[in-house]
Order: structure tokens, then sequence, then C-alpha cells
């Protein structure tokens, strides 16, 4: 029987995800008797978040952290702060997340979290109060050995700083393993702001490699110009490929010399976002998706390639920085149209992989050079790509199907060896 508490649809987010699970349950042999299990999140905690706003009133905000699996380890995902966040979106990015860190086998389960706000329209103060409430409500089920959150779309360093505090105020010793993301000189790790990006972009410079795809002189268009996006683009512009296309919330910017990745960066820095960059010029947002390009790196939200956008795409290769930016009848017909696919699973698994890192050396209270993760990072992403790449090949399966079948084995096999309680 389905959950009575969501009703998804086809193109939903937790309704992506579903099939995707069905998907992989031919490859799955005897574990598939397990398989329900990754349709069922553990737990899912939505909690009331009243603050005080600068002008005397009070606002409430609504919460979610949603644990999908902790069968491998703690719980570990990213929190998100966008006003059309829901509990079906928190789900489904949680079970991408214990699909990821079984991919890349960390010893992670899946859990993700998120406010429905519009943080652009909050000071800075009552950022913070709505922040270290959230964390308060939700510190029932997070914890360095529980739950580990990170950033997410909307959430960074300082955010995680106030997470990291609230929790070790609230039991009392400074626990700066109850969330990664965090500054670096409150235990965060060298290399984790750009993570996700480098793992983007290693993961893309493998897979091009693989379809005799030169990345030196390619045409690369980029949707979402924030912590994954720019951090791609800037590594695939040292690669020296050309940044051709830029869209965020903002609009969207083109130079078919490529744009200077560095000054792009700067501009958003300083205006919020890419619109206006004199480096480029603007383009109507659907146009976008019409571009010359080899490469293309959807790093923004859910559902950017729907079916229609999936049939007008020149790139022959697209690289998930998103979450669930393709929906599945679209995953359709870029696997008709040839055009490879690195899923979100894999491709946008550097983030918590450092993540993981930063635990590591919290626990140990030993830092490592910036130059070790780097290795570390590309070692582990290469590694589970080839692995990927094989079982893909062997099968004859999409890369994303691929990336369940190894994650749901890994997942379902200790699911069985723990067996049910009591
Ligand atoms: P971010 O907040 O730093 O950036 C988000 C970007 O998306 C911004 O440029 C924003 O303008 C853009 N955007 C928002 N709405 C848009 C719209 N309607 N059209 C076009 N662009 C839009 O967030 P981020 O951390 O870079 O996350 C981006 C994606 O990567 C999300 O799907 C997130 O779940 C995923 N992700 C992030 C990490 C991480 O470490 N930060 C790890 C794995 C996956």
């Amino acid at each position: 029987m389905s959950l009575s508490y969501v009703h998804p649809t086809s193109d939903s987010p937790w309704g992506t995800y579903l099939s995707q699970i069905d998907r992989v349950l031919p490859y799955l042999g005897p574990l598939a008797r397990w398989a329900e299990t990754l349709k069922r999140p553990k737990r899912s905690l939505i909690v009331d978040i009243p603050i005080e706003l600068d002008n005397g009133s009070i606002a409430h905000f609504e919460g979610y952290r949603v644990q999908h699996s902790l069968t491998r380890g703690p719980g570990k995902g990213g929190v998100r702060y966008h006003p059309d966040v829901t509990l079906e979106e928190v789900m489904a990015l949680s079970a991408w997340m214990s699909i990821k860190n079984a991919a890349v086998n960390l010893p992670f389960g899946g859990a993700k979290g998120g406010i429905r706000v519009d943080p652009k329209q909050l000071s800075l103060k009552e950022l913070e109060k709505m922040t270290r409430r959230y964390t308060s409500e939700i510190g029932l089920i997070i914890g360095p050995q529980q739950d580990i959150p990170a950033p997410d779309v909307n959430t960074n360093g300082q955010i995680m700083a106030w997470m990291m505090d609230t929790y070790s105020m609230n039991t009392g010793a400074t626990a700066t393993g109850v969330v990664t993301g965090k500054p670096l000189h409150l235990g965060g790790s060298l290399g984790r702001v750009k993570a996700t990006g480098r793992g983007v972009f290693v993961t893309g410079r493998e897979a091009a490699r693989r379809i005799g795809l030169d990345i030196g002189g390619a045409k690369v268009a980029v949707q979402g110009f924030g912590n994954v996006g720019a951090s791609a683009a800037e590594l695939f512009a040292q690669g020296g490929a050309l940044v051709v296309a830029a869209q965020d919330h903002s609009g969207t910017v083109f130079n078919g010399h490529g744009l200077d990745t560095a000054s792009l960066q700067a501009h958003v820095k300083a205006t919020g976002g890419v619109a206006g960059f004199a480096g480029g010029e603007a383009m109507a947002g659907e146009d976008f998706w019409d571009v010359d390009c080899q490469i293309l790196i959807p790093a923004a939200l859910e559902n950017q390639i729907t079916a229609a956008r999936a049939s007008r795409l020149k790139a022959k290769l697209v690289l998930e920085g998103a979450n669930g930016p393709t929906g599945s009848a679209a995953d359709d017909i870029l696997a008709e149209r040839d055009v490879l696919v690195v899923p979100d699973v894999i491709c946008n698994a550097g983030g918590v992989t450092v993540s993981y890192f930063e635990w590591v050396q919290d626990f140990s209270s030993f830092f490592w050079t910036e130059d070790e993760i780097n290795a570390r990072l590309d070692k582990i992403m290469v590694g589970a790509l080839a692995h990927i790449w094989d079982v893909a090949d062997r099968h004859r399966i999409s890369l994303r199907t691929a990336t369940f079948a190894v994650a749901c084995e890994r997942i379902l096999t200790a699911r069985q060896e723990r067996g049910l309680y009591p």
C-alpha cells in the first residue's frame, strides 16, 4: 500500500524517485524482497518554527527533517531554505541521499531537511532566529551519531555555524560533528565549499573521456550559478572548456566565446544574480535550453529538464549537479537521443564525500591539507563512477539505473544482514 500522507505524481520528486526504484527492481535478485523499505522513509518530522520578526510581529514557518534510511549509518543530507519546500520534496531529497551515500560507499544513511521560507525576505537576525529554532526542534533526532545536516540551496557555512552552536548549547558540549559545511575555524574542512562542483567536474571529465569528448574547447551551459554551478563552471573553464551560458533565478547570460567565470562569480556576489553581467548578453530564459553546447550542467532545482526541453537540448553530455533535475519521461527521451546523463546520485556526490571527510576530521581532531582532500575526493569519485560504468555496461542499462543498482544492493544487503527489529 502506498503512503497515506503524500500524493506523488509522475513528475513530482517523490514520484520520480519511486519510478527510479521500480526500474532497478529487476537487477536486485532476491534482495528485491526488501525493496519496499526504500519506498518508505524511516522517519519524517514536521516542525513549527515561530519567530518574532524585527517589526515585532510573529511569523510561523514550516520545517522538516526526513531520515529516509539509517540502515548503513547515521543520516546525512543538507538543509534547504526555499518557498517551494514541501514534505514530499524533502522525502525525495532524503531518499536520493541514501542512494548517493551508498553509491560512493560512505558509511551513512540518507536524510534531508528544509524550511518553507524565502530567506531573502528575512534580515540576518531573523534568519539566525529561524535557524536556531529549527535546529532546536529537529534536535530530537539529529546528532553526530544520529543525523548530520549540511548546506543545500540557500544555506551556507554561517547557517551551519548557528546550527552547530544551537545544538552544542542544548546538549552542553561543543559538538562540531553535528553538521558539516562549517566555517574552517569551527571544524570545517578545506575543499568543502567547492567539493560538489569539483565532483561534477571529476565525473564529467571521466564520462567525457569515455565517450571521446574533449573538454578542451567544449561548450558548457550551466543552470544555477550558486555553490555547485559556479564551482563546476570554474573548473571546466580551467580545464579549457568555454562556459557559454549561465542561468539563475535572476536571468540568463550568454557569450559564444566563453563567459569569464571569475568575473561572473564576482558579479553574482555583488548583485545577487547573473542578470546584468557585462561580459555576456542577456538571453530569454527558455532559450537557454536551445544553446549550442556539448555539456549541460543543471545545478539549480528539480524537474528543470522536462520532456519538451529534453527533445531540444543540443548537449551530448548532461551532468546533474542539482538533485532531481530530470523527470522520468525526459530521462527516456535523452536515452533515445543518445545523450549521456551522469545522474545526480553520483555526479553531485562530491559534496557529501568531503562532508564525510569533515566529519572524520572533527572526530579525530586532525585536519588534512586541501591537496590531500582533493586527491582523496578524486580517487573516490573516479572509482565509484568506474564501478557504476561497468554495471551499466554489463546489464546494458543507464548510468542512473546502474547507480541505483549498486546503491540499492548495498543498502538492502545491510538491511537483510541487520534483520527486522524486534
Ligand atoms: P545555491 O543556493 O548556492 O544555488 C542555487 C542556484 O540556483 C542559484 O544560482 C539560484 O539563483 C539558482 N536558481 C534558483 N531558482 C532557479 C530557477 N527557477 N531557475 C534557474 N536558476 C535558479 O544552491 P547549491 O548548493 O548550489 O545547490 C544547487 C543544487 O545542487 C540543488 O539541487 C542542491 O540540492 C544540489 N546539491 C548541492 C550540494 C551542495 O553541497 N551545496 C550537494 C549536492 C547537491
